[in-house]
């Protein structure tokens, strides 16, 4: 992973996001520069969205590769305000995908008054739609790094969220957040994504893809040519 070359003094911070599928690395990505800020000496702060509030305290980040550091759960955008304190020079949040709309306006002004905020979720949801606030956060971010798994089905790199239910793909009208659901997950690539049983509201820009225009302008390399 390339490292950051962002380092403009003290007097303002940035905000790095480190997004792609399930199973990616992204929580190991999240670990490595906590890590590393640690080594450098910063005062760092982690927290890690929950969805349920059975863990108060202390939490911990952990890979599916077992490695791990300690986090504080957060439920809210200003849940990660109030515990956020003046003096913390890094600021990581994972599963960032979870929380509210108003987490966009909390880490620019952690940014703003000079932090380094290192966000990570993933990008989208099990029916390939962008999850939460992540769209807004790429959008605003210094820096953005997209990571993908290896698809299960096909050994490619994978980009989707495959949600199983008792082992099969689950349907498109299910709820985005399931929690203490029966369901697993598996990272897939496109072309091996399954979205079964949707009901398709797009059918006029669904209609027009498959009409075939009757007299398309195809450019072609003799194209170049003629502008040369
Ligand atoms: P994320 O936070 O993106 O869900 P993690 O950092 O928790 O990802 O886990 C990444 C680790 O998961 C990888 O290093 C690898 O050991 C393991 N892993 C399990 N399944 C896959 C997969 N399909 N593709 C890639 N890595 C996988
Ligand atoms: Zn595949």
């Amino acid at each position: 992973m390339r490292d950051i070359a962002l380092y403009h003094g003290d007097s303002h911070g940035w905000i790095e996001v480190i997004t792609g599928v399930m199973f990616s690395g992204k929580s190991e990505e999240l670990m490595r520069r906590v890590r590393r800020a640690l080594i450098a000496k910063r005062r760092v702060q982690v927290f890690k969205s929950s969805l349920d509030d059975r863990y108060a305290g202390v939490g911990r980040i952990s890979s599916h590769d077992g490695s791990g550091v300690d986090a504080v759960p957060v439920r809210s955008s200003l849940d990660v305000a109030e515990k956020a304190h003046r003096d913390t020079k890094v600021f990581a949040i994972d599963e960032v995908q979870f929380l509210d709309e108003g987490i966009v306006d909390v880490v620019s002004m952690l940014a703003d008054r000079g932090a380094r905020v290192i966000v990570a979720g993933t990008d989208t949801d099990f029916r390939g739609v962008p999850f939460g606030p992540i769209g807004t956060l790429l959008a605003v971010a210094e820096s953005v790094d997209k990571l993908h798994a290896i698809c299960v089905v096909c050994g490619n790199p994978a980009t989707r969220n495959q949600r199983l239910v008792d082992g099969k793909p689950a349907p498109a009208e299910g709820p985005v957040i399931q929690v203490g659901g029966s369901e697993s997950y598996e990272a897939r690539c496109r072309g091996c994504h399954e979205l079964p049983s949707i009901s398709r509201q797009q059918t006029s820009l669904l209609d027009a893809l498959e009409a075939d225009p009757a007299d398309p302008v195809i450019l072609t390399h003799e194209s170049l040519k003629r502008h040369a």
